[in-house]
């Protein structure tokens, strides 16, 4: 047992405040908030006393409360390097914005914005005007609008045309997305009741075609965004179903997830539907989100048929779901370096990111092997270098990679190769990689700044940079 005497023996908040090491801590923080977390370091130190650990001598009790205070300080969402291989990594954030994006940004938080105001009669204005003409020449569609994002378009585009309805949905389509997004849950959200048809590997148009009736309000067709189905498969293609549903009057909602406004074929990746196709094929209305493949910020796109958008416009769910000047700003200036395709794979990070080529990212591995080697080895690690599979990720071509280049670290024990991943973790700037057959892989793909990724290396592990 200790004693209080023990307790005594730990210095007061006052006597921490006095310090000189503190009175830095005090100078960026402000005095307040070092108060606030001396108090609940020293008590959380006095806890741990007084189940049985030993008081700390007064210079690593000092040490200890100045990472604490420097650790509660610091901010969470810093700025890491992804070097997971998933260059749309939902967890760490998704797109990473274009220059151009930024600066937008940046004006639109400083400064006032004719967000709803027109500059041309003086009168009020409209918040979806900005970006409006935009989709309509990027898409090919007669009119768009904007929400918060994707899951919040489908919500709203179900909501407006069907509820109180029926939507029909091909068994193939009841995706989950991840983060409670269930296209079944959705729809009962939306109030509206959902047929299904078909079976999970085939459906055809007869499917369709026979459960329409008087209640129906809606065809949805939705993108299988994170997996695919192969084998003996059918499904209804857009023009298909546009033709079905238009047949029978009702509407045709193609929900394409990550949606994108190029054929990437013609940048060497892989084919996706573009939102220009799914409007052409007569879906009434199209949603895709923002910072998937489009590369910008979170948004969820609604384009299609003039009525339809305006009447989404008049529902009460677009208040709550509208989007700020900061974004809107974003988002435009995104659109527009689409207006120049030649220079898109250039400007917008997400295509110069899938686009890198695997030559390339080896020579950077190649680059960089010998200094990480020598940073990690008196810890018992090996670095090497391979050959590995990155992924688009948010649901984008789920089979489909696209050959990189990692350094791969080797670690004498499972446990050391944990260790190294919370090492990395805890870094001023975060590296996160993936395991990957008992090794930790650092897929380069997306590492921009070699500079700062061996600073920051070094500073986690103690060495000196030349
Ligand atoms: C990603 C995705 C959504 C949700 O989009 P968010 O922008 O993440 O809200 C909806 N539907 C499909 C098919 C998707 O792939």
């Amino acid at each position: 047992m200790h004693g209080s005497a023990d307790l005594r023996a730990l210095p007061s908040v006052d006597q921490m405040l006095n310090s000189p090491a503190v009175a830095v801590l005090v100078e960026k923080h402000g005095r307040r908030a070092v108060t606030a977390d001396l108090r609940a370091a020293l008590s959380d130190i006095r806890a741990e006393v007084k189940a049985g650990g030993a008081v700390p001598r007064p210079e690593d009790l000092l040490a200890s409360l100045i990472s604490r205070v420097e650790y509660r300080g610091r901010t969470n969402l810093r700025p890491l390097f992804n070097l997971t291989g998933t260059v749309l990594h939902t967890n760490l954030g998704r797109a990473l914005l274009a220059e151009e994006a930024i600066a937008a940004a940046m004006d639109a938080m400083r400064d006032a914005a004719a967000l709803e105001f027109d500059l041309d009669t003086g009168r009020r204005g409209e918040r979806d005007s900005h970006l409006r003409t935009l989709l309509c020449e990027l898409t090919g569609a007669e009119d768009a609008t904007v929400v918060n994002n994707n899951a919040g378009a489908v919500l709203i585009c179900l909501n407006t045309i069907g509820a109180g309805r029926q939507a029909i949905v091909s068994r193939g389509e009841l995706i989950e997305i991840g983060g409670a997004f269930r296209m079944p849950d959705i729809m009962e959200r939306a109030g509206v009741q959902l047929i299904e048809v078909g079976t999970t590997n085939r459906t055809h148009p007869k499917d369709y075609a026979k459960v329409i009736g008087p209640d129906t309000g809606l065809i949805l067709k939705v993108h299988t965004s994170n997996y695919r189905i192969e084998g003996f498969t059918a499904e209804v293609d857009g023009s298909q179903l546009a033709k079905i549903a238009h047949d029978a009057g009702i509407a045709l909602l193609n929900d394409l997830g990550s949606g994108t406004l190029v054929d990437l074929a013609s940048y060497g990746l892989a084919r996706e539907p573009t939102v220009r196709e799914a409007v052409a094929e007569g879906a009434d209305l199209v949603t895709f989100s923002g910072d998937k493949l489009l590369g910008g910020p979170q948004a969820g796109f609604i384009v299609g048929r003039r009525e339809l958008i305006a009447e989404i416009n008049r529902n009460p769910l677009k208040r709550a779901l509208r989007v700020d000047k900061i974004r809107i700003a974003a988002l435009e200036a995104t659109l527009k370096l689409y207006r120049d395709p030649d220079r898109l794979a250039a400007r917008l990070p997400t295509l110069r990111l899938l686009t890198r080529k695997q030559s390339e990212i080896m020579a950077q591995a190649e680059r960089l092997q010998p200094k990480v080697t020598s940073m990690l080895r008196s810890r018992g690690y090996d670095v090497d270098i391979c050959g590995c599979l990155s992924q688009i990720g948010s649901g984008a071509l789920p089979v489909d990679t696209i050959p990189s280049a990692a350094l791969r670290i080797a670690a004498s024990s499972g446990t050391a190769l944990e260790e190294l991943a919370a090492l990395f973790r805890t870094l001023p700037r975060p590296i996160i990689g993936r395991i990957q057959s008992g090794c930790m892989l650092l897929d380069l793909r997306c590492l921009a700044d070699e500079q700062s990724f061996l600073e920051s290396l070094a500073e986690g592990t103690g060495h000196a940079m030349a």
